[in-house]
């Protein structure tokens, strides 16, 4: 275990933070150590991946731990693999691929780490991690004790898990290697890349579809590298359509998809898009001229000034369909 004082944590908005305390920890029998630490130190705790899905706020008064654990071991009996939670999440798909196993190549691309994937079971393209994950294991920081859940344990759901919010530090997790045979090219996006490009389906492989997904993503969504963000800013929304305000725009204007139950699954980017015009000028913050899910951040950008636009875009949407948006990032308070 390392521990550092007063150490600017690296995140994809590119948002000046400091956190307290920065501890890393490579081992399983560092977590012992962990824990006489947080016990002294009687501060918030903050797990943290590749920090693309977090807002941090200026500082941290307490204690962000990076879970550093790069393992990756085949279990050939039980047709899975251990993969360290540190471990970047496309080159985790990359030697998926290389090992000829379908069912990864639709998450190409996305940013991150293996360990925060389960956290708000990330999806992209007709597929989630859900799909493919067997089991994944957690050491309790408060508890002192390890966890091991089970796939149906883990209460995967639309961008949420049983993860979210709790004191686990996920250190590993057991990925199936035989869950599926084909290719899910189901996906209207990838269906009319597919068709307008002319490709050819007989000789595609899973290599293939993770360049067209990569190619597909790098139009609508931005490098963090160069421009920061956080990915999709605002969840796609469930609601009952009969809820939905129609006195200024009509129900065919939206995008609905058809979820459980009587709950439709409307885009949310769609809803931004129509009220775009209504929004004020932020000074250190604008959505992305491709994608209105993606709010970017400017070189002074703070948590408050982007906090501050995401209210008055909820707001707005509010105002014109009744619908809530719901935030996908998590927002990190002192
Ligand atoms: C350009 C861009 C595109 C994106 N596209 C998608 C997409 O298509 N689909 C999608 O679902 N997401 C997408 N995202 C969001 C992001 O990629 C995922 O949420 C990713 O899983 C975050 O990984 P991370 O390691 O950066 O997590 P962090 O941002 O570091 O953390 C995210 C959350 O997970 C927790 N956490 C992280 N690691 C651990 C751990 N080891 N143990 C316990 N808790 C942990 C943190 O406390 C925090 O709550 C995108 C983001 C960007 C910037």
């Amino acid at each position: 275990m390392k521990i550092f004082k007063n150490y600017s944590i690296k995140n994809s908005l590119n948002i000046k933070s400091k956190a307290k305390y920065y501890v890393e920890l490579y081992d399983k029998k560092d977590f012992n150590s962990f824990h006489s630490f947080i016990k002294k130190e009687k501060v918030p705790i903050l797990i943290i991946g590749e920090a693309t899905n977090i807002v941090l706020p200026d500082f941290y008064n307490g204690i962000i731990v990076k879970p550093i654990f790069n393992q990756f071991i085949f279990n050939e009996d039980q047709k899975t693999v251990a993969v360290g939670s540190s471990i970047n999440w496309h080159e985790f798909v990359l030697k998926m691929i290389e090992n000829n196993i379908i069912g990864y190549e639709n998450l190409s691309s996305i940013p991150g780490s293996v360990g925060a994937s389960p956290i708000q079971n990330i999806g992209a393209y007709g597929r989630e991690v859900s799909d493919l994950i067997e089991s994944v294991d957690c050491y309790d920081y408060i508890e002192d004790e390890f966890i091991t859940f089970k796939n149906i344990d883990c209460n995967f759901s639309y961008r949420n898990s049983i993860f979210k919010n709790k004191n686990y530090i996920i250190y590993n997790i057991d990925f199936t290697t035989n869950s599926y045979n084909n290719f899910n090219l189901r996906y209207s996006t990838v269906q009319k890349f597919i068709d307008s490009n002319k490709i050819d389906l007989n000789s595609i492989n899973a290599m293939d579809v993770s360049k067209i997904i990569t190619k597909i993503r790098s139009k609508t969504l931005p490098d963090p590298i160069k421009i920061p963000n956080v990915g999709s800013f605002f969840k796609n929304c469930i609601v009952n359509k009969n809820i939905i305000k129609t006195d200024r725009f009509s129900l065919d204007d939206l995008i609905i998809w058809n979820a459980d139950n009587d709950k439709s699954k409307i885009g949310s980017a769609r809803l931004i898009d129509l009220i775009k015009d209504q929004l004020d000028n932020f000074e250190n913050v604008e959505i992305y001229e491709h994608h209105s899910l993606v709010l970017i951040a400017k070189d002074n950008a703070t948590q408050e000034d982007i906090i501050d636009f995401a209210r008055h875009i909820i707001d707005k949407v509010y105002e014109n369909f009744n619908i809530s948006l719901e935030i996908e990032p998590s927002i990190i308070f002192n």
